[in-house]
């Protein structure tokens, strides 16, 4: 089988990446380990505007990737914030903002957001993706490459050495 070079569909990837959010590093392989992410390009797992930056880089590039709310976590949803009276509000939760919790709706779905302000007796909570609203800057670097299974095709995800 010819050697995979360049990032195409149905190779899988192994990538190492830092995630800055506003300057502030929030999520990173360990390169140091020999860490990294591995997934099936084209595959849709990851980022959307990630995954498109990352079609023809060859093994051993880094590259600095911006990726836009909207092709990430999405904007901000002015329909994901509700509020509610401070009395509302179970005592075991510290009322401060970025305090995070846990609701149910009607159908016993959980829900998690966090306190985004308390204005009185009012809190107003945020159950908004954490990065929504968000612009993420990647660095990336692609460790390797090998074309996928039809196995691992067939499922969607990559396989370890041992099988799943
Ligand atoms: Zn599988």
């Amino acid at each position: 089988m010819a050697e995979e070079t360049a990032v195409k569909d149905e190779l899988v990837v192994s990538l190492e990446y830092t995630l800055r959010v506003e300057g502030e590093v929030i999520d990173a392989t360990d390169a140091s380990q020999g860490e990294a992410i591995q997934f099936i390009q084209g595959g849709k797992t990851i980022i959307p505007g990630l995954e498109r930056e990352l079609y023809g880089m060859t093994i051993g590039e880094s590259k600095q990737v911006t990726v836009s709310p909207g092709d990430a976590y999405g904007e901000v949803d002015p329909g994901a914030f509700i509020t509610l009276g401070k009395s509302d509000i179970p005592d075991t939760i510290p009322l401060e903002a970025g305090t995070e919790l846990e609701l149910r709706d009607q159908s016993g779905e959980r829900l998690l957001g966090r306190i985004a302000e308390i204005t009185g007796d009012q809190v107003r909570l945020d159950f908004n993706h954490p990065l929504a609203g968000k612009t993420l800057e990647f660095e990336v670097k692609v460790v390797a490459l090998r074309p996928a299974t039809p196995e691992e095709l067939a499922h969607g995800h990559v396989h370890g050495p041992g099988g799943h």
